[in-house]
């Protein structure tokens, strides 16, 4: 090192053992030995492993829609979820368990629905803000006796900058003093006008407590995701999102994942934000042991090295070095972040001080 740390000094260039220098440089010095120094060829794992390769349409094969629930709070989406799933999750025969992991799949008419039952607006936007749209359709529920409020106002905002279809579900209409009519006043506001009104949007009149319109919302939900052709390539190595993850002390990191194209393998390498792993084993939504999953499907998986953040990408991949590789790169891209942000904040606060 030290030979050509003189070498370079003598053409002009000040370098210490550490440091990098081009490759113009770098193959005049191996020339001085003889050497032939060829550029490595750089494939770039991260693009490649994000590809989308839905151009190619014989390749890709419908899937079912990703639904998730949002709406003001105490306006019933727990409510209408619970119902949903009370109804039609009915796997007790299966002799299976239901658990919770934060989203399952309903079946009607040999149509599968994914619902995903996390929390509010709050894991939407974390995961639009990772460029990664997790959800088809939105179903906002409005309480029929309580009308628009601001986190209705919200989750329109939210839906339609995320470009996912809305469906209104005017619920509690088993109230006294439910007023359907003014909550599509109050809607059409907000360009949500009913299709009675002369307007586009699916509007269900519903009751999680009764029970009443959840079907028609269910069979609305299928049409819309019929009329959207929502496909995906199930062939591919999967690709998906993490919607919730936690350390169990007996199993280690647990990972809800919602496979969005391709299929997860039990035995697949992985990688999920800034922790990278094989996938040990897969539990679907109803605690059943799985092989594999589709598009569009939720599971849990055992195998990950650490607990990624909800909304993080997974991606699954060739070896266990890329999978590394990925969640490397990551790790070093949210520093890079971190420091802009930290950066340009800094600067701001400077404009404010002066
Ligand atoms: P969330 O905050 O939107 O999840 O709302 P919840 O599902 O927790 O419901 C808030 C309250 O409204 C609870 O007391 C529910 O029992 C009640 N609720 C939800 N749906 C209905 C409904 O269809 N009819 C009636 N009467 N009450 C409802
Ligand atoms: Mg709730």
């Amino acid at each position: 090192p030290s030979v050509i740390v003189k070498k370079l000094f003598m053409d002009g260039v000040m370098v210490t053992v550490n440091h990098e220098i081009d490759f113009e440089k770098a193959q005049e010095i191996a020339l001085d030995y003889d050497i032939i120094a060829e550029p490595e060829e750089k494939v770039d794992v991260i693009a490649e492993l994000l590809k989308e390769d839905d151009e190619d349409e014989s390749l890709l094969v419908s899937r079912p829609p990703v639904v998730c629930v949002m709406g003001h709070v105490d306006h019933g989406k727990t409510s209408l979820l619970d119902c949903i799933r009370n109804t039609h999750v009915t796997d007790r025969e299966a002799g299976g368990i239901t658990q919770h992991i934060g989203a399952y799949v309903v079946t009607i008419n040999d149509q599968k629905i994914t619902f995903l039952d996390t929390p509010g607006h709050e894991a939407f936007t974390a995961m639009r803000m990772r460029g990664a749209n997790a959800t088809d359709i939105a179903i906002l529920v409005v309480a029929a006796d309580d009308g628009v409020m601001p986190q209705t106002v919200e989750a329109i905002n939210h839906a339609k900058a995320a470009g996912v279809e809305i469906i209104v579900a005017i619920n509690k209409i088993d109230k006294p003093s439910a007023n359907i009519e003014r909550v599509k006043q109050e809607l059409s506001e907000y360009e949500l006008i009913p299709e009675d009104w002369g307007g586009s949007t699916i509007f269900v009149p519903v009751s999680a407590h009764s029970g009443e319109g959840i079907e028609t919302l269910l069979e609305m939900i299928l049409l819309t995701a019929e009329v959207a052709e929502l496909k995906a390539n199930p062939k591919r190595m999967a690709r998906g999102l993490v919607i919730e993850a936690e350390l169990d002390k007996g199993k280690g990191p647990v990972a809800t994942i919602l496979v969005q194209k391709g299929t997860l393998h039990v035995g697949d390498f992985i990688a999920a934000g800034a922790c990278s792993g094989k996938v040990r084993a897969m539990m679907d939504d109803k605690g059943r042991r799985v092989k594999e999953a589709a598009p569009s499907t939720p599971v849990e998986i055992l195998g990950l090295g650490d607990v990624p953040n909800a909304g993080e990408i997974l991606v699954a991949t060739e070896n266990d070095k890329e999978a590394k590789h990925f969640a490397a790169t990551f790790v070093s891209e949210n520093r890079n972040r971190l420091l802009e942000e930290t950066k340009a904040k800094m600067s701001l606060d400077d404009l404010f001080t002066q």
